[in-house]
């Protein structure tokens, strides 16, 4: 494969904004997708905040647009996962499982992934009652009882979704108030399928061999546990960038995101970070694709 003047690294909303603006700018961008291409809105049902759309639009669809968009001005794809990244500006080689490509400048917007509580249960009940995305496995909880862990954005969101199908949502948060934006908390606590149990943390999960019977919950406040009846957990609790592949090749920040300047520039010279991955503020599409927009030009 040819020397590339621009490999972008992930093809959420940031990479893809990057990957219009770097093929417009006809540095014919590859854009290197990983292996959960799409990134974040490809979990997510309806956006309603990204500005243009005043109906709103499905993530997934929002994906596809920007995917055909860099596509229309020359932008190619590589559905592979980055490995490893050597050399220095003008000579990146870039290592997937299968070749090394060779480039001049580098656009990390690889993403961050969900976070989840590493209880040993979840060895056991991911994919048999545990999630980490409720669209994805919200329509097996018809008729059933759900927990979701959490207390932002993401949290109220996936317990709306899921009341369309579970009989009743029990939104399990570790302290007495939600970090997330007004307008959701409002549609969640007047919601008459969706109750919200404070100051508690998930310490355990049991079940049978199928499947879950009870979330152990432990009361923050007086350390008391108890058992409590349901079927699916989900856990909306953040998440954390992705950066193992680096290796410690870019500095990152204390948060353990990538670190960058205002221009998104990393600690190595041609390599740029835009996105979720050098982001833990923000977090939103449009600011994705602002950083994104950033990086390429
Ligand atoms: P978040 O805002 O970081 O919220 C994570 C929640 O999980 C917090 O309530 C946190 O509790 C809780 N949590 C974290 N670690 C935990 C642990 N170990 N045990 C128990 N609870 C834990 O993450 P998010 O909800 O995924 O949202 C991320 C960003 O995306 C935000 O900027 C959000 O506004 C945005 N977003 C927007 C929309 C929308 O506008 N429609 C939808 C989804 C997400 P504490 O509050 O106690 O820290």
């Amino acid at each position: 494969m040819e020397k590339r003047k621009v490999v972008i690294l992930g093809d959420g909303v940031a990479g893809l904004t990057a990957a219009v603006y770097a093929a417009r700018a006809d540095l014919k961008p590859l854009v290197i997708t990983g292996y959960e291409s799409g990134g974040q809105l490809m979990l997510t049902t309806e956006v309603e905040n990204f500005p243009g759309f005043p109906e709103g639009i499905l993530g997934p669809e929002l994906v596809e647009n920007m995917r055909k968009q860099a596509e229309r001005f020359g932008a190619e794809y590589l559905y592979k996962k980055a490995e490893k990244i050597e050399g220095q500006e003008m000579n990146f080689k870039i290592h997937t499982d299968e070749e090394v490509i060779e480039a001049e400048t580098i656009i990390i917007a690889t993403g961050a992934s969900a976070r989840t509580l590493k209880l040993e249960a979840e060895k056991k009940y991911f994919g048999r009652g545990m999630s980490i995305c409720a669209t994805c496995d919200g329509a097996f909880t018809k008729g059933k009882r759900v927990v979701v862990i959490g207390g932002g954005d993401s949290a109220m969101e996936e317990s709306l979704f899921l009341t369309k199908f579970a009989d009743k949502v029990t939104i399990v948060h570790r302290r007495n108030e939600f970090r997330a934006s007004k307008i959701m908390q409002e549609r969640v606590l007047n919601h008459p399928k969706i109750e919200v149990v404070w100051d508690s943390e998930l310490t355990d999960v049991k079940g049978d061999d199928a499947k879950i019977t009870h979330a152990v919950l432990k009361n923050t406040k007086t350390g008391e546990e108890s058992d409590f009846e349901t079927d699916f957990i989900f856990y909306a609790i953040g998440h954390d960038p992705n950066v193992g592949f680096l290796n410690g090749l870019v500095k990152l920040d204390d948060k353990g995101y990538i670190d960058t300047d205002k221009e998104q520039r990393t600690s190595v010279p041609g390599i740029y970070a835009a996105g979720d991955v050098q982001d833990h503020n923000w977090r939103q599409a449009v600011t994705a694709a602002g950083t994104g927009c950033a990086s390429a030009i």
